[in-house]
């Protein structure tokens, strides 16, 4: 990472840019912002420059780390394999429980911190990574490092994948499944009342049609739910997001269901397991053949059982893969197909789902 590296460095053409009138409109992710000459756009990382959109944060990286793909959380994408994890500033939406808010908060100046897409990928492999995450923020923000990033890393046969809240357009999604995108996990954070309130104006069907759009270009899928208790952990709350997985994605879609701590402006107590054990069960019972209740290390229902047999497929404790019977992509008690990417002797093994077939 060069620090010191100045600004400059960070400011790039942005994507998906368009004239509008004297303004210029911002098609890198669903507020669509229309910029007037020397504004900014909701997420303060993009600016209308004498009408020419830029990026402010084109490698301006805040957190770098090693992880094991099962903290993204992916459980069906290679596991037990490693990824080098990015992420940057800002966020487009404003989740008053943000996790993550010290960075998805921060608004510019940005930190002068640069890491180019090539120095990462070469970090990537010393470190004896298998993949590429961009995470910790939300990375449709850092759209153009992520597709020079997600490039050369597929040409060095590393995997890409991404955490988002799912707001980019489909245009951006496009160009990142282009570039190399592998798999994301997608975060729907409730129906479209609480997602509306709680995020500012967020319209979560984009975030269903974008998941629907990664199912048909066969991108892996992986859904979470963070169960905040006063927001989205009723049963008409949590039934609404399994029945629509079921409906939207498939059965074999993996859902997580993970508890909250209190954090930015919510200072409402932790999700008690009891709510995540309920979610899961209400999703067991809408018809999803994958629920994992997360940041609860150690539960049982942190492990994989097959949808047909029942036998246990990989045994976890907190990130750490125990061990796993999925051969050639199937059960090995039963040869039930189970959804995925798993690795099989150095070759891949993908099964998305009846549904795409
Ligand atoms: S990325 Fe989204 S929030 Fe940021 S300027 Fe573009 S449209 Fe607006
Ligand atoms: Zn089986």
């Amino acid at each position: 990472m060069h620090r010191d590296a100045g600004k400059d460095v960070l400011v790039r053409r942005s994507l998906l840019q368009e004239p509008v009138g004297g303004k210029v409109r911002c098609n890198v992710c669903e507020r669509r912002c229309l910029l007037v000459a020397g504004g900014a756009g909701w997420c303060r990382t993009r600016e209308n420059r004498k009408g020419c959109l830029v990026t402010l944060t084109y490698g301006a990286i805040s957190s770098l780390d090693v992880n094991p793909i099962e903290k993204k959380p992916l459980y069906h994408f290679h596991p037990g394999t490693k990824v080098l994890t990015a992420g940057s500033w800002s966020c487009n939406f404003d989740c008053p429980w943000c996790q993550n808010w010290d960075i998805s908060r921060a608004g510019p100046p940005f930190n002068g911190n640069y890491f180019s897409p090539e120095d990462f990928v070469r970090l990537a492999k010393q470190t004896g990574c298998q993949g590429t995450s961009i995470s910790f923020n939300e990375p449709t923000l850092l759209l153009e490092w992520s597709l020079d990033v997600f490039r050369l890393a597929r040409a060095c046969g590393l995997y890409n994948t991404f955490v988002t809240n799912g707001y980019m357009t489909p245009e951006a999604l496009n160009l990142l499944i282009e570039a190399g995108l592998d798999a994301m996990n997608v975060d729907i954070k409730g129906n479209t009342a609480v997602v509306k309130q709680f995020c500012k104006g967020v319209d979560v069907e984009k975030v269903w049609a974008n998941c629907r759009l990664g199912r048909s270009r066969a991108l892996h899928v992986e859904v979470t739910t963070l169960v905040i208790p006063g927001v989205n952990d009723s049963d008409e709350s949590l039934l609404g997001i399994a029945e629509r997985l079921v409906r939207d994605l498939g059965r074999e879609v993996p859902w997580h269901v993970t508890g909250y701590f209190p954090s930015y402006k919510f200072t409402a107590p932790p999700t008690p397991v009891g709510t995540l054990e309920h979610a899961w069960q209400i999703g067991t019972d809408a018809g999803l053949q994958f629920i994992y209740v997360g940041n609860i290390p150690g539960h049982h229902c942190d492990n994989t059982h097959c949808p047909a047999c029942h036998a246990m497929l990989i045994e976890r404790r907190g990130f750490r893969v125990k061990q796993t019977t999925v051969h050639q992509g199937c059960c090995a008690q039963c040869g039930q197909q189970v959804a995925g990417v798993w690795d099989e002797d150095g070759k891949q093994c993908s099964f998305t789902g009846d549904r795409l077939q």
